[in-house]
């Protein structure tokens, strides 16, 4: 096990908010996949005093980390469709917002055909971290964008259509994957909290954005209202989860960086009702037979548009 510090202040003064709950013999890569059923085991989390940043300390030596999601696998199922349409439309609403305006700023002087036709360009590339099997990375395709991803899990990348595949690095983000002032927008959904580093991971974003480029990171939100309720029962109370932001923290480790936040806040999802169900912080014994019924009779299969507590953010370099 190895020491973190805050990542924002880099100082290691904090209070313990629960102590780790784990048998180190249990931790496999099963454990850190995509989507699997809560089961609540998580290390020391401990709050930093000055910055109010909650994260994980003690943790596994990274490379044990990398180890484990290298082996971990995303099963590609029905509600991928659904976070496809929720990833998608925050994709939509950054190039609404954002990339038109920036776009508009720096060509005043064009035509608006000549306007629609660069916003439309398929120049415009696009990186995902953490991009499991590729399935926002088609949305992104299909948004027009020319995409890229880095995903350390094999057995999801071995999912990916042969078209998204081969712009997919297998392996943990890290510099020299990709040439400097390269992509026009970095992507990064419910993974910058599972990241053991974060202060390299935006190190080498900005480096490899564009300047003006922008980022769109979805992850969850340790100070919203169903967090703070269900304290420590919270789902994202979790091994996975290295540091865990709320929308002062997160604006601030961007800023720390030169980013420009221009927006943070809460963001919804949609899925449906058996998913929800997942996630509700009740014993395993009651929750798996009742999503069993759920699906039986296809109540489980109505969608629901709830916030679950994830925080959406964007920022200019
Ligand atoms: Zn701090």
């Amino acid at each position: 096990m190895i020491t973190q510090t805050c990542a924002i202040c880099e100082k290691n003064n904090f209070i313990v908010l629960y102590p780790e709950n784990f048998n180190i013999k249990k931790i496999n890569s099963r454990v850190f996949s995509a989507r699997r059923l809560p089961d609540r085991i998580h290390y020391r989390m401990v709050k930093c005093k000055n910055c109010h940043l909650i994260y994980s300390n003690p943790i596994l030596e990274y490379e044990k980390i990398e180890n484990l999601y290298k082996k971990s696998f995303t099963s590609y199922d029905e509600h991928l469709e659904n976070l496809k349409v929720t990833y998608g439309f925050y994709l939509k609403q950054l190039k609404e917002k954002y990339q038109k305006q920036m776009i508009e700023n720096q060509s005043s002087t064009l035509q608006p055909q000549n306007l629609s036709s660069i916003i439309h360009s398929p120049s415009s590339r696009l990186l995902e971290i953490g991009c499991g099997n590729g399935f926002f990375l088609e949305e992104a395709k299909k948004q027009g964008y020319e995409v890229y991803g880095v995903e350390p899990g094999q057995p999801s990348v071995d999912k990916a259509t042969p078209e998204i595949k081969k712009n997919i690095i297998v392996d943990i983000f890290k510099s020299g994957q990709f040439k400097n002032n390269f992509f026009d927008v970095i992507c990064c959904f419910q993974t910058f909290d599972h990241i053991p580093n974060p202060n390299e991971l935006l190190t080498q974003c900005y480096k490899i954005l564009k300047k003006a480029g922008l980022m769109l990171f979805l992850n969850h939100n340790i100070g919203a209202w169903q967090n703070k309720l269900m304290g420590k029962k919270s789902p994202i109370i979790d091994i996975e989860h290295t540091y865990l932001f709320d929308q002062t923290t997160m604006r601030k480790i961007f800023e720390k960086h030169h980013f420009k936040v221009l927006e943070v806040r809460s963001s919804f999802n949609i899925h449906h009702t058996s998913y929800w169900l997942h996630l509700l912080p009740i014993p395993n014994f009651i929750k798996i037979p009742l999503i069993k019924v759920l699906d039986l009779t296809g109540l489980g299969k109505i969608k629901i548009k709830i916030y679950p507590g994830n925080l959406v953010l964007f920022a200019k370099r």
